[in-house]
């Protein structure tokens, strides 16, 4: 994908990956592109910087480490499939089928957006990650089917029913085709509605039935247990970046640790699998000593920033050189329950929903709403850090016991400007 600086390369793996293919990974990066390397909120990574003439290159070395993808829609399946001490059921037999049958351009039509999440549960699951098409396990001991839904996380999303394992590759198949007959464009939130919805729960196979209960939401920092008797220790990376030798050397420590390979994980995170639980620990402070997160109530997790200036051309905001200070001055107030979103410009890569407050260069301000929205208001960016201390006094004077984003909500776009120092319009 082209960028403001240059090309990016997007991976989804499949799996854990070698600490070798990290390193390797890592190397290619560096010599192929600007070295920055990024884990999406999906768990993607990313490549930047890369050029028409070295994305060629890159990408030998991706397909000579044996990460070829093959094309097709994203999968994206729950981290430590097959690992997790808690999941519900191996779904890997059936993400292979279904990898097998995009190889093979079965659904060549389905647009590149078009995601389907094979989700096993356990403590990793992908509740909250949107997709077109999620299959869902759940604890055994209430029913062996997956349930199938499309379009939103699963707290949103269209429940279509219940399939039996053996069937759910069939469902997926129809799905994806009627996606594919309505064109490239198409995504699966077109079908939600009642009439289409509606259709596709006629499919066989599928059985009506209330869909599953809500889960807390998964938590990838920290130590998860495996079927193995071992430990993955989860990380996240401060603003879904770094530099590829910073994670070479991660990758390296955790070698050093007893971890056997790496796997991103939904959350900008990382999983480091194979530890026992000293490896974990000491890993976890290497992690620390390299700027990685560590802690679930980091307050890093909440300011999220795009590539910004220089590494993109439409930039106007250095964001990632700003969102350290932006953490530090609104710390009080990150207390996990709104976002604030750093934007280079209006187009909002980095935070495509709303968030409480969105700063997009080089001085517009938005209150509960998205980076491509209407502003509310202007501020330099020093008056905005600034005005998040004020923000934040406001809240502490008030003597009403409510949340950060509860404090938003009650002032408004106008309370929030105001409190923060910043003009209207
Ligand atoms: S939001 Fe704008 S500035 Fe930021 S990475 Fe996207 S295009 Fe570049």
């Amino acid at each position: 994908m082209p960028t403001g600086d240059g090309l990016l390369a997007r991976l989804m793996p499949s799996g854990p990956l070698a600490i070798d293919t990290v390193v390797a990974l890592c190397d290619a990066g560096q010599v192929h592109g600007n070295g920055i390397v990024e884990v999406t909120q999906r768990g993607s990574l990313q490549f930047r910087g890369l050029s028409a003439a070295s994305a060629p290159e890159f990408a030998r070395c991706v397909v000579a480490l044996g990460l070829d993808a093959g094309g097709g829609a994203p999968l994206i399946a729950s981290p430590l499939m097959g690992l997790d001490a808690h999941e519900f059921a191996d779904l890997r037999p059936l993400l292979a089928a279904l990898r097998a049958e995009l190889a093979n351009h079965r659904f060549a039509s389905v647009g590149p957006k078009v995601s389907v999440l094979i989700d096993g549960g356990g403590s990793l699951h992908l509740d909250g990650v949107p997709g077109d098409i999620r299959v869902q396990a759940v604890p055994a001991a209430e029913d062996s089917r997956l349930h199938v839904s499309i379009a939103g996380n699963a707290a949103t999303g269209t429940a279509l029913g219940w399939t039996e394992p053996q069937h759910a590759l069939e469902v997926i198949a129809h799905v994806l085709s009627c996606i594919a007959s309505r064109g490239t464009d198409a995504r699966a939130r077109d079908f939600a509605n009642g009439a289409d919805a509606q259709a596709l729960r006629t499919l066989a196979h599928l059985s009506d039935a209330p869909p599953p209960n809500p889960r807390p939401p998964a938590e990838p920092i920290g130590v998860h247990r495996l079927n193995t008797g071992q430990v993955a220790l989860g990380i996240a990376l401060a603003f879904g970046f770094t530099e590829a030798a910073v994670l070479k050397r991660l990758a390296q420590v955790a070698a050093a640790c007893g971890a056997s390979s790496i796997q991103t994980s939904p959350g900008r995170s990382l999983l480091a699998i194979g530890l026992d639980v000293n490896g974990a620990n000491e890993l976890s402070a290497a992690a620390a000593a390299a700027g990685f997160l560590v802690r679930p109530n980091d307050p890093r997790r909440h300011v999220v920033a795009c590539a910004g200036a220089p590494a993109c051309g439409s930039a106007r905001l250095a964001t990632r050189e700003l969102a350290p200070a932006i953490a530090e001055a609104a710390k009080p107030l990150l207390d996990g329950s709104l976002t604030i979103h750093l934007s280079g410009c209006a187009k909002g890569c980095a935070h495509p929903g709303a968030a409480a407050l969105t700063f997009v260069g080089p001085d517009r301000l938005v209150v509960q709403g998205c980076a491509g929205d209407t502003p509310h208001g202007m501020a330099p960016i020093a008056q905005f850090i600034a005005g998040l201390s004020r923000l934040s006094a406001q809240r502490q004077s008030s003597g009403i016991p409510e949340s950060s984003a509860g404090l938003v909500s009650r002032l408004g776009a106008a309370g929030v400007l105001d409190a923060m120092g910043a003009a209207h319009g």
